[in-house]
């Protein structure tokens, strides 16, 4: 690392700790020509993630989208900006650790409904409905009848899958 004021390539580190989370080192330097103290960052280089749609496809992994998707499931929901980006960091960093160069949208739609299980019901169903492409209402509440019976929580709450059914047919009828 070249000293700053007078270009030296010789220094000392003369301090090294973790940044937050840990994800970066700061060093304070001393450049062993003019005695100049400095500071450097040491992080982890990331490599370009690819990640793989539904109809095979590429497209580079974006934060922005991550973020977005769980913005929107989270909308009018009782959950802070603060736990949104809690839990877009958690899954990218998920996303980054499993040290693949690609990861299909299933994976990380995956890791997203489990951050959001634990957070929000409405929000958690809401992802879900997106990312499994619930077509019908029979699907539907049978993911959320899962839910329930994971709280241990009444799921005779919910209409019955056949009663459904007939509903259904008597609406289209
Ligand atoms: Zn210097």
């Amino acid at each position: 690392m070249r000293c700053p004021a007078c270009g030296c390539l010789d220094s000392k580190v003369t301090d090294s700790r973790p940044v937050e989370d840990g994800g970066s080192i700061r060093r304070r330097r001393e450049c062993l020509q003019c005695g100049r103290r400095f500071t450097t960052y040491e992080t982890f280089e990331r490599q370009n993630l690819l990640v793989v749609k539904k109809d095979q496809s590429r497209e580079l992994f974006s934060h922005e989208k991550l973020r977005g998707g769980i913005i929107a499931a989270c909308h009018k929901r009782p959950v802070s900006a603060a736990q949104i980006e809690a839990v877009v960091d958690r899954v990218e960093q998920q996303a980054y650790n499993s040290l693949q160069e690609e990861i299909t949208t299933r994976c990380i739609g995956e890791m997203v409904m489990n951050e959001l299980k634990t957070l929000d019901d409405v929000a958690y169903i809401r992802f879900a409905s997106v990312y499994r492409q619930f077509t019908d209402l029979p699907s539907f509440l049978t993911e959320m009848r899962k839910l329930l019976d994971e709280r241990g929580e009444a799921a005779h709450a919910l209409p019955a899958r056949e009663q459904y059914h007939n509903h259904e047919v008597k609406d289209d009828a």
